[in-house]
């Protein structure tokens, strides 16, 4: 039996509900666009009472089927302004899902100038705010440390740094890895860690003690789709086994994790380097997946089972996918960093010249250490950067501004942690490339076509995870690669946005698409997991499109027109090198995404 536990942060009380029916089919990114949609006044300050931040695992989590224990963070994001949903991996969903709770609501904030901080404890029907400086002020790493001490048992935890603690706009939600030893599981975009921090809470601790696996209502449906997906997921070259029967690599992403796409990107001409001047990227080898694949072989040849170098780690309970890793340092074999994702090393690598992978381990370890999102980080940097403070490709100069941050007085170091947009406008930066206030991520939307109408439209500002079309214009669906040059994308970004807010829902990883859209097994076997979990038949397109209409209306209760479904003027002007080509879709195509729906009510 499923409930949600409502915590006021006004007066520190909180209370259990039961799940009212019409939430029944709702987890992950359905369960927290529903309630922020019908719960918070769109227009609310989002760093003020008014707003809630709400937490909830994905509707597979913690049942056994691959890869599905995701966690959505939901809010009104203070970056955009608009409704915000930001999905993690990690413990938490496991820990909260195997004690029945579909969702945790935190409302209120504690009176403005208090000095308390707090941590909230979830056991089965139990929930403990606790009042507890210690674990404000310190880094994310020592702070994962210092509550493992406090609560053996392995907990999820999930939390914000001194970023959010100081409500950066940049700050995301950490969460412990699988192992509890980093805090390197973000949820990162839209500044929710500042929601987090404006309601005084450092972490929020999941225990299991006395949980059990949640039951599908159809077991024989539910079993059926998950060995189907699981098949699908092992035979496809991207999401597929270590290695194949010739024991060389095989699955793209256990070998060279999401990093794999660094050299596929700047090949195409499409990686947006130095600040989105070029776009490809002389030193993107060096940087690259199979660069880390070679480095961890190198530390395991050296150092044998002791180097805490990986590839192929799974970032959740039960992922099959693992595509997450771990870079260690050369001369130690120690892990510098984990994981150390594609859109990470661009937003901190090429994007900011940097060819050097250890110095782009270093801002990525400072960045979880902050509790700071790496893809607006690393373009607040490119701002800095942009604005003639620090040089492109000095990684010394990157590190040292960022360290900034930990300074409370450093008002560099409160620049660093306010996004991209508040650096760049602070500098005279008139090339800044966000898009409604969240800045862009690792693929340039001026020879990919696609991936710009979803950053322009997309209800959650600047976001590849939203309608992540580089699955069908850069690698191919079916074998088939849908033009990345066309002009006409707004029903493939619409398509891609409404099946992924399905997945974002169902608590499947998003790396599950690159199967499922290519083997019609794979997505039966999705579709069964979830049908058979809830005795129900799901449509995906409309179960999706339900969740973007709810985000749609929220943002234009808050204000947004469909103006704000707009790239900076750069775009449109600038030609990319090494295409020479400008973002030249016409904006009735950008109204085109959700025109048949709801622009009508704007
Ligand atoms: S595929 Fe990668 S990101 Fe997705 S759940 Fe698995 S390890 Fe995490």
């Amino acid at each position: 039996m499923s409930q949600i536990l409502r915590i006021n942060m006004n007066d520190r009380s909180h209370r259990w509900e039961k799940l009212p029916p019409e939430l029944e089919t709702f987890a992950g990114r359905a369960f927290t666009s529903n309630v922020v949609a019908d719960e918070v006044e769109p227009t609310c300050d989002p760093l003020r009472e008014y707003n809630k931040l709400v937490i909830s695992p994905g509707l597979l989590s913690a049942t056994g089927a691959p890869s599905s224990s995701r966690l959505s963070v939901g809010g009104k994001s203070p970056l955009t302004g608009g409704i915000k949903e930001a999905n993690a991996g990690g413990l938490t969903a496991t820990k909260l899902a195997r004690i029945g709770v579909r969702g945790i609501i935190i409302e209120g904030k504690p009176p403005t100038g208090a000095s308390t901080w707090y941590s909230v404890v979830v056991r089965k029907g139990k929930c403990e705010i606790i009042k507890n400086n210690d674990y404000a002020g310190i880094g994310t790493y020592d702070l994962i440390s210092k509550i493992s001490k406090d609560y053996p048992t392995k907990p999820g935890i999930i939390g914000c740094g001194i970023a959010g603690q100081r409500l950066g706009k940049g700050a995301g939600l950490f969460g412990n890895s699988i192992e509890n030893t980093d805090p390197g599981r973000f949820a990162g975009r839209g500044g929710l860690g500042a929601v987090l921090g404006s309601k005084r809470i450092v972490a929020i601790i999941s225990d299991d003690a006395g949980g059990s696996t949640p039951e599908p209502k159809d077991r024989t449906k539910f079993e059926a789709g998950r060995k189907k997906l699981v098949d699908a997921l092992m035979k496809h070259p991207i999401t597929g086994r270590l290695k194949d029967d010739k024991g060389k690599p095989f699955g793209a992403l256990k070998n060279y994790g999401t990093n794999v796409l660094t050299n596929i990107l700047s090949e195409a001409g499409g990686y947006p380097t130095r600040a989105f001047r070029e776009g490809r990227f002389e030193g993107a080898a060096k940087i690259s997946g199979e660069a880390v694949h070679e480095l961890v072989d190198k530390t395991r040849e050296k150092f044998g089972d002791k180097t805490e170098g990986k590839y192929g780690h799974p970032c959740q309970p039960g992922c099959i996918i693992a595509c997450s890793n771990a870079v260690p340092y050369e001369d130690t074999g120690k892990a510098h960093v984990s994981p150390l994702e594609y859109e990470s090393v661009w937003a901190l690598g090429g994007n900011l010249g940097i060819d050097v992978l250890q110095d782009v381990a270093e801002l990525n370890r400072l960045c979880n250490d902050l509790g700071l999102d790496t893809i607006e980080t690393g373009n607040t940097l490119g701002m800095l950067m942009e604005g003639g403070m620090v040089k492109f490709g000095d990684g010394k100069g990157a590190t040292n501004a960022l360290k900034q941050a930990y300074d409370e007085k450093s008002i560099l170091g409160r620049l660093v942690a306010s996004g991209a947009k508040i650096m760049g406008e602070t500098l005279g930066v008139t090339r800044i490339p966000v898009a409604k206030g969240q800045s862009l991520p690792a693929y340039d939307p001026r020879p990919i076509r696609g991936i710009g109408v979803t950053y322009a439209t997309s209800n959650m500002g600047g976001d590849h995870t939203s309608g992540y079309t580089i699955a069908a214009e850069i690698l191919g669906m079916k074998g088939k690669v849908t033009d990345p040059r066309s002009l006409e994308k707004s029903e493939l970004s619409r398509a891609f946005q409404s099946t992924t807010a399905y997945i974002d829902s169902s608590g499947y990883c998003l790396f599950i698409a690159f199967c499922i859209l290519d083997d019609d097994n794979g997505f039966a076997g999705m579709k069964e997991t979830v049908d058979g979990f809830l005795d129900k038949d799901i449509d995906v397109t409309s179960y999706g499109l339900e969740i973007l209409k709810k985000e749609r209306d929220f943002n234009r209760r808050a204000g947004f027109t469909p103006i704000d479904d707009r790239l900076p003027e750069f775009f449109r002007k600038e030609p990319l090198p090494p295409h020479n080509v400008t973002f030249d879709v016409s904006d009735a195509e950008l109204d085109k995404v959700y025109a048949p729906y709801w622009h009508a009510a704007v």
